[in-house]
């Protein structure tokens, strides 16, 4: 409707008014005529407001009323409005189709939920891998759906940096793997995928390694037993026999060591859950300070031992094997009349237990991937030592076993310090909540 409608529409009002105006006065009644003009225009005015109202009610998108002047123009207005607002709708509406079939093709399951975490929409996948109704599930709690107390403590604590991983609550033999993204104001933008096969493969794989390593355990123990004994004997074999045997029974029982590391990583990654107890960390220090003091003999090390006498909830077998791999390590690589420093405390943060020690040092690029399995600062340097690389990757399976993590500085020439964190929830009067 543009200013010309306007001022047609009002000369019509001025010259209706002024005709009306010249006729009544003509008769003698001027008064009326204009009055009985005023109203046939109002009566109008009331019957167009009647037909946009019947107009509107009925379908939007039927053909607007007959009509002229800027009645006629304000329909029209309206009918192009609603037809543009209908075409950017149903573009939308196409847009809003085409993500719903593809994301329906998907095979990972895609899910959405608010703020208070209740399902807003998932596609067909999800339905399948979660057992969700389409119909009478949208607006529930998910973690009412999905009743798994560890996805649940997943799912509110807000950390998605790492995803999860459960059993499948509607399909046998099925693993699932949870991706989850916060968008918007706390949205959460769920993928569900399945991960059956690399469980499988997986597990295969640790199957092969604890095999193979049971399997081979026998025959070098008997391997070394006989070496041993020639060794007892060996005055009287030939002279040339006795270094070729030592370096044999030596490199024996590093094997011995490897295949002992091996069962003990695969039996951490089977993750059988064994009971945690209380465990008196103090004294298993002291006695694993006892031992150390053995390791080092004549590099006559000093280790230190200051501990507080705070229990801790854990695998005691676990725990011994973890702490006396770092302090074993510090005797090893630390120099002789070396200082090695064990400390136990608690404060609000956790538990903690650190070994430092002023030995060899690590250089800092190596620190990242210690902890990965046969990885070893500096083989070369180390080839005396016999150890396996393996034992910091079992330190940070059973740290993880206990909710911890390992904090690692070093400086080469200068020492090391390996500290071990845990939470909270990990000091004995706390039992009763990981019972
Ligand atoms: P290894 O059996 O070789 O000791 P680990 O997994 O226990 O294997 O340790 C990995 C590597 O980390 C070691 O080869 C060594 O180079 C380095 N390392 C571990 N502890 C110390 C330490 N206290 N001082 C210096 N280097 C260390």
């Amino acid at each position: 409707m543009n200013y010309q409608d306007w001022r047609s529409a009002f000369n019509r009002l001025a010259l209706s008014l002024g005709l009306a105006g010249v006729v009544g006065w003509s008769i003698g009644y001027t008064g009326w005529a204009v009055a009985l003009t005023l109203g046939a225009i109002l009566g109008w005015q009331w019957f167009q407001l009647y037909k946009m109202q019947q107009w509107l009610l009925r379908q939007k998108s039927t053909e607007p009323p007959e009509s002229s002047g800027i009645w006629g123009a304000v329909f029209d207005d309206i009918y192009h409005l609603q037809r543009r607002q209908q075409k950017s709708q149903d573009r939308l509406k196409a847009v809003l189709t085409r993500i719903q079939d593809g994301t329906a093709a998907l095979k990972d399951g895609v899910l959405m939920a608010n703020g208070q975490g209740n399902l807003e929409w998932w596609n067909h996948a999800a339905t399948q891998l979660l057992g969700l109704k389409e119909t009478q599930d949208v607006g529930q709690p998910i973690t009412n759906l999905v009743r798994e107390p560890e996805f649940k403590r997943y799912f509110e604590m807000a950390n998605y940096d790492e995803p999860f991983e459960m059993a499948s609550p509607t399909q046998h033999e099925t693993y699932l793997q949870f991706h989850i993204t916060l968008f918007s104001q706390q949205d959460r933008l769920i993928i569900c995928r399945d991960i059956s096969r690399m469980k499988q493969l997986e597990a295969m794989r640790q199957d092969f390694v604890a095999n193979a390593s049971h399997e081979l355990s026998t025959p070098l123990t008997v391997i070394s037993g006989y070496l041993e004994t020639f060794l007892d004997h060996k005055e009287s074999l030939p002279s040339r026999w006795g270094r070729a045997l030592k370096q044999m029974h030596q490199q024996s029982l590093r094997m011995q060591n490897l295949i002992h590391d091996l069962l003990t990583l695969s039996r951490l990654e089977n993750g059988q859950v064994k009971d945690h107890a209380k465990v008196n960390i103090k004294s298993m220090l002291s006695n694993l300070q006892q031992d150390a003091i053995a390791l080092s003999g004549q590099k006559k090390q000093i280790i230190e031992l200051e501990a507080e006498a705070v229990d801790m909830i854990g695998i005691d077998s676990e725990l011994s094997s973890a702490f006396s791999n770092l302090i074993f390590n510090a005797v090893k690589y630390t120099q002789a009349q070396g200082t090695i420093r064990i400390h136990w405390w608690s404060n609000e943060s956790g538990l903690h237990l650190s070994i430092k020690d002023n030995g060899i040092g690590i250089d800092s690029p190596h620190i990242p991937r210690l902890t990965e399995r046969f990885y070893r600062a500096d083989p070369s340097r180390h080839s005396e030592t016999g150890g396996t690389g393996l034992g910091l990757a079992i330190v940070k399976h059973i740290l993880l076993r206990h909710d911890g993590h390992l904090e690692v500085h070093s400086s080469l020439g200068k020492g090391s310090s390996f500290t071990c964190h845990f939470p909270s929830t990990r000091k004995a009067q706390a039992e009763r909540l990981l019972a």
